[in-house]
């Protein structure tokens, strides 16, 4: 019989096909194999009815570990047989099925790595070893169907022995797309900071030499390029603190191997296997006793971020020196995109490093590092993107629109809904600029091209001045697209339900910053949706509080802390004695002071705002200088607390009461330690709001309470909050596949546009 097969999933990229080839030759197959231009894989087959049914078993059994299969497509062919073997044949550029996607990078392989240490293998020492199973994809394809002339490698030509071994179905390089040698690959070159090639025999070890010497240097890897320093050493951290106007934002590290992390972090079995997995993320790990690091690298925190090598170049890094890890952050411009280019490198970073190690192949897609967490036996997501994106989240049922939707403002990713496949795209970052913003559309285009979607609904922020608000008004006018604005913290719970297939919940959502429904700014949030993802019902939040001087408020908690205090106290005298803190001091103080008095400014329902004001009257922080300082510090400061206040709880027509929090912190704040009374702080808000949920769920008769927003990737506040709804003998959600910041915000507005009626 003959027949054809079309398989989409992530099928390109990940040697399917040589596997396709084994097994069609394994179960005595004629025919053929090839990619497709939307992604997916086209097999002909000739054979008896039970050669082909052995075929079948083979594919999903014995499928390679990268691929993942969505749809298998058989079309009976008429006719008789026409193949007398079975081969890969040369792509097609057919684009009828969508939904396929190439994968995302993949960490180094332990068959690569034996092979990078093997001093007779050809690769040895090769800062570009990769084959079949393991090396870059998503950064590296331009489109599909994904052949070495569609990716950045077609700029080098295979030389005898890799095309050999391309060439060969019984190796594991058989039409390896990366495939590259010390002859023909890419190579590693040393620069100064002014771009001045350094003449050296082993470049990749040689920067491991200057990093340890104090050096800082500007190290291209597979999505962009990183900012690499010692992690023992002090100098080279405040100059990079210095020129990176980061003050004390955490950087992330780069560890040797799992033995070093934990010298200097506590490490479960849990976050040991997401270290290692072959998406190889930022994990957040809590410092040991026995931390050594430098405390420049994530200051006042009780974690700190690391990640393992994901490639030989990482290795190799470490081979000739004794640290046991490099501080390895994004090499991004403030509110910019991580930089890819060589000249581009050249001309922004060479202000802040010392030399370059680059490498001739060209990076066609940016992508950051993930960030993960792990709260008790669950990871949770701070940011998805390299090892995880462009994969997608499988939701229940197809949507009845296709949709792009492009997320909120800060810390974004866009995403394509594509019946019940969402792409969400890599961490795209702060969209507030003309090179986010391009970046932003770049994904959007490269997502609908590699899934083959046919787009028809644009969803985005409520906020009508967010600059992706007037992306998506352009776009659906241009492209005659449905618009659908999505409020902020319904997006969130809209996320949170549709990754986990809900059609019924009452979600808490609290984070910094949203536009509410009225115009007004939300981030405390109860919210019900009992129907679908569609709708929602606001029906509590935390009580509104006053931010005096708007945006500088969010900047210096002082001030929030004042206004709060002010309702119950006159705040003059302490905030007078605290004026050092604020940045023009005793006449700022005094014109808070007067501004209280008049008692006009917006105000906010934001979490995050409660737990600066808390931070700000502990004396924890009194500036914020990244998004989310005060809070982490916060929590870091609580991890060994207990709750001593005990507060009662104070929920008036479905709304919490934060006044009084607050005060009682500021009352006992000379009684208790500043541990005690941060975990208290944590306690209270968790408390009221999880109350608030369950109490709402019960009169609606739904057994499911979910918290998302940014402020759920606190451990503390989930865990407590997990205790009261579970005791109830509630259902409690979070994200497991997806940020539950604003990484998460796409998904949210894709779902609510894609299941809307129009
Ligand atoms: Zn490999
Ligand atoms: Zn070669
Ligand atoms: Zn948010």
């Amino acid at each position: 019989m003959r027949v054809k097969l079309n398989v989409t999933g992530i099928v390109q990229g990940v040697g399917f096909r040589p596997f396709i080839y084994r097994i069609a030759i394994k179960n005595g197959l004629t025919g053929y194999v090839r990619n497709r231009g939307d992604a997916g894989v086209e097999v002909l087959l000739e054979g008896s009815k039970a050669a082909l049914d052995g075929f079948l078993l083979d594919l999903y059994k014995q499928k390679p570990p990268q691929a993942c299969i969505h749809r298998v497509i058989q079309t009976p062919l008429q006719g008789k047989n026409e193949y007398s073997q079975f081969s890969i044949i040369q792509s097609s550029a057919e684009t009828e099925f969508s939904g396929s996607v190439v994968p995302p990078d993949i960490s180094i392989c332990g068959e690569c790595l034996t092979e990078l240490r093997d001093t007779q293998n050809p690769r040895f020492d090769y800062f570009f070893i990769t084959c079949v199973n393991c090396g870059p994809r998503f950064t590296i394809i331009e489109r599909a169907p994904y052949d070495r002339d569609t990716t950045s490698m077609r700029d080098f030509s295979l030389c005898s022995f890799c095309l050999k071994e391309y060439t060969d179905p019984s190796n594991r390089r058989f039409h390896a797309q990366t495939v590259a040698c010390p002859l023909c690959g890419p190579k590693a070159y040393l620069t100064t900071n002014k771009g001045e090639a350094i003449k050296c025999a082993d470049p990749v070890r040689q920067a491991g030499k200057l990093l340890n010497e104090g050096s800082i240097v500007a190290v291209k890897g597979y999505g962009g390029f990183h900012l690499a320093a010692s992690a023992a050493l002090e100098a080279p951290l405040v100059r990079l603190r210095q020129s990176k106007s980061r003050r004390v934002k955490p950087f992330a590290i780069m560890a040797k191997s799992l033995e070093a992390v934990e010298t200097f972090a506590e490490v479960n079995s849990k976050e040991k296997e997401l270290l290692s997995s072959y998406s190889r993320p930022i994990v957040l790990l809590n410092k040991s006793g026995k931390y050594h690091l430098s405390p420049l690298v994530a200051p006042d925190l009780h974690n700190v971020g690391v990640m393992l090598p994901y490639s030989a170049m990482h290795y190799m890094l470490f081979d000739r020196v004794g640290d046991l890890a490099f501080v390895m952050t994004s090499a991004n411009p403030p509110n910019q995109p991580i930089v890819k280019e060589n000249d581009l490198a050249l001309q922004i970073l060479s202000g802040t490093v010392d030399y370059f190690l680059f490498h001739n192949r060209n990076i066609v897609q940016r992508c950051d590092d993930s960030v993960m967490r792990v709260h008790g036996d669950r990871s949770v997501f701070l940011r998805r993107s390299r090892g995880y994106a462009p994969a997608p989240i499988i939701i229940r049922k197809p949507a009845k629109h296709c949709v792009v939707a492009l997320g909120g403002e800060l810390n974004n990713t866009s995403c394509v809904l594509n019946g019940d496949k969402a792409f969400i795209s890599q961490h795209i970052g702060d969209v507030e600029n003309l090179e986010t913003l391009s970046f932003l559309q770049e994904t959007i285009g490269h997502l609908v091209n590699l899934t083959n979607s046919k787009v028809d609904t644009i969803a985005c922020d409520l906020h009508p001045k967010f600059t992706t608000t007037n992306l998506a008004r352009n776009l659906a006018e241009k492209n005659r697209w449905q618009l659908v604005q999505v409020q902020h913290h319904h997006a969130h719970v809209a996320a949170l339900m549709a990754e986990h297939g809900v059609e019924e919940i009452v979600g808490v959502v609290c984070d910094g910053y949203g536009y509410g429904s009225d115009g007004s700014a939300w981030g405390g949030e109860v919210l019900l949706c009992d129907n679908g993802v569609v709708n929602f019902n606001r029906v509590g939040h935390l009580e509104k509080q006053p931010l005096v001087g708007g945006d500088l408020a969010t900047k210096y908690p002082l001030r929030v802390a004042a206004a709060i205090l002010n309702k119950k106290i006159d705040v003059s005298q302490w905030l007078l004695q605290n004026s050092s803190r604020l940045p023009y001091g005793e006449t700022e103080a005094k014109l808070i002071i007067s501004q209280l008095k008049k008692g006009s400014a917006p105000e906010t329902t934001s979490l995050g705002r409660i737990l600066d004001a808390a931070a700000a009257v502990l004396g924890v922080c009194y500036e914020r200088t990244y998004e989310g300082e005060a809070a982490m510090r916060l929590e870091a400061v609580a991890a060994k607390g207990k709750d001593v206040l005990d507060l009662d709880l104070i929920i008036r027509d479905n709304v919490v009461d934060t006044s009084q929090l607050l005060f009682a912190v500021y009352e006992n704040r000379a009684n208790y330690s500043k541990s005690d009374l941060a975990y208290s702080v944590h306690a209270y808000l968790a408390k009221n709001l999880a109350t608030l949920a369950v109490g709402k769920a019960k009169e609606h008769g739904i057994s499911t309470v979910g918290f998302t927003g940014g402020a759920a990737v606190n451990a503390l506040l989930a865990s407590l909050m997990r205790k009261v709804v579970e005791e109830a003998g509630l259902r409690f959600l979070v994200h497991e596949l997806l940020p539950a910041g604003d990484g998460g915000v796409s998904f949210g507005q894709a779902v609510v546009g894609g299941f809307s009626d129009f």
